[in-house]
């Protein structure tokens, strides 16, 4: 079994990464979810169907895992009876493990997962009057070290596997009642998970029959509409599982969410930036935080190694960006460290110097305990925005969403802050025999 421990860290800016796209699990069936439809097929010929057969069920199982988003084979009803028993004994549909699902008074949602190997990590749901946003996590915690950031706080990390990218997504529909109608409950032959131990067989390929027309769409009304990778992690230093999981949720056949309400942010990677452009096609924002390389030394480390200039050249060179789609860039207001007049002119500056189609977002500093800056007061966010607005750039603050439950930019932070359920349970015992 492959090692799933957290990995330690490196250095401060140049993690290696573990590529894993599937998590081992203890009963070792496979998870299907965040697999190709084409690795898919590969396991169901591996594990005994001919050629046809596998290819037949991959297309059949893929249509039911992310249109229907069912999560038992004994739903799966165009495929034979026989067959969806020796689907269950090899494999699984899995869902992240939720550890604790958290409510803001605003609306927002939070929810602290878990992979399979123990591995906690968050993904924060925002809704809008006219969208409704996923903040989806690439990390367990981030080794960028961002020094505004509580999720650069932690010490350990892993990548998640695209199975635990895109299962947020499902998670999300599943929580937001977002599948289609009559999917997920088995009409025959009950939960086949408890069926025979012993392995059967792969099935003959007949006694197939279809009943699968009597559902409906709800593709229009969703609740989720939009996807940000901003949740914990660099999604450019996970940039495969990140890839393998976007592609399931742009592809016709997946999940189907257009790429132009997918945004990837990142704090700098320059060398993926054009690839994750060529390859993935989704929006970018840019973390930019400063406009000078001593500050942004400081508050973005990755800075050190991808300057300022650097990063604007790559942003310029984004394919896809336009006017009509532009790059945002983030820059977090910390009092008295890169909030001045000053900062705002030199910001246009840039922007305008790389002639970028650009917009944005100034974030107000979320705090946290123990962090080494301060918000600025609204009065300077205000003069800042006013600055870049007047120079024709489009400058909204940010309002903060989920603060009551830490859900805000920059706050998901799990097992070091909050430490691990055995800790808490630990603790608890202790107190109690006390
Ligand atoms: N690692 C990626 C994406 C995750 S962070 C990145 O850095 O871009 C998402 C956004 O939240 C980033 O712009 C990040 O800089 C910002 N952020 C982090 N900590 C914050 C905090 N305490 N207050 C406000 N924004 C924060
Ligand atoms: Fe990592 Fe982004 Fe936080 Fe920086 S801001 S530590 S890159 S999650």
């Amino acid at each position: 079994m492959a090692d799933t421990a957290l990995m330690s860290i490196p250095g401060q800016v140049d993690p290696v990464p573990v590529a894993r796209d599937i998590t081992p699990r203890a009963d070792g069936r496979i998870d299907l979810i965040g697999l190709p439809k084409d690795r898919i097929r590969d396991l169901f010929a591996e594990a005994g169907l001919d050629a046809k057969q596998a290819k037949l069920r991959a297309k059949q199982v893929f249509h039911w895992l992310y249109h229907r988003g069912v999560t038992d084979f004994a739903a799966m009803t165009d495929i034979a009876k026989t067959m969806r028993p020796w689907l269950t004994e090899r494999f699984v549909v899995g869902r992240p493990n939720v550890v604790e699902a958290q409510h803001s008074t605003d609306g927002t949602r939070k929810w602290l997962l878990a992979t399979d190997d123990g591995h906690e990590f968050e993904m924060v749901f925002i809704p809008d009057a006219d969208r409704g946003t996923l903040c989806v996590s690439s990390q367990v915690g981030c080794t960028l070290n961002c020094r505004f950031c509580h999720t650069g706080t932690m010490k350990l990390v892993r990548n998640l596997t695209p199975g635990e990218i895109v299962g947020q997504v499902m998670l999300a529909r599943d929580a937001l009642g977002e599948w289609p109608n009559s999917s997920t409950s088995p009409r025959e032959g009950g939960d086949l998970r408890q069926a025979s131990a012993a392995p059967t067989e792969p099935p003959a390929f007949a006694g197939d029959h279809d009943d699968d027309d009597d559902f409906e769409y709800t593709s229009d009304g969703r609740l989720l509409t939009n996807i940000v990778m901003m949740g914990m992690g660099e999604p450019l230093y996970n940039f495969d599982n990140v890839k393998g999981a976007l592609k399931l949720v742009m592809d016709g056949d997946g999940l189907a969410l257009s790429k132009r309400r997918i945004t990837l942010s990142t704090s700098g990677v320059v060398p993926m930036m054009d690839k994750c452009g060529e390859e993935i096609g989704i929006n970018l924002a840019v973390s930019l935080h400063a406009v000078t390389k001593d500050i942004r030394d400081e508050i973005v480390p990755i800075n050190k190694k991808y300057g300022i200039e650097e990063l604007l050249q790559a942003c310029a060179d984004y394919p896809g960006a336009s006017n009509a789609r532009r790059i945002t860039f983030e820059y977090v207001m910390l009092k008295d460290k890169n909030d001045s007049d000053d900062d705002a002119r030199e910001l246009v500056r840039l922007l305008k110097h790389y002639g970028l189609p650009a917009k944005v977002n100034l974030i107000p500093f979320n705090p946290w305990p123990g962090a080494p800056y301060e918000c600025s007061t609204p009065e300077r966010i205000r003069a800042f925005s006013n600055i870049v607005f007047e120079a024709g750039i489009s400058a909204p603050v940010r309002t903060p969403r989920g603060r009551d439950i830490d859900a805000a930019c920059g706050q998901l932070k799990t097992a070091a802050q909050k430490k691990s359920r055995a800790e808490r349970d630990r603790e608890a015992a202790t107190a109690q025999s006390a």
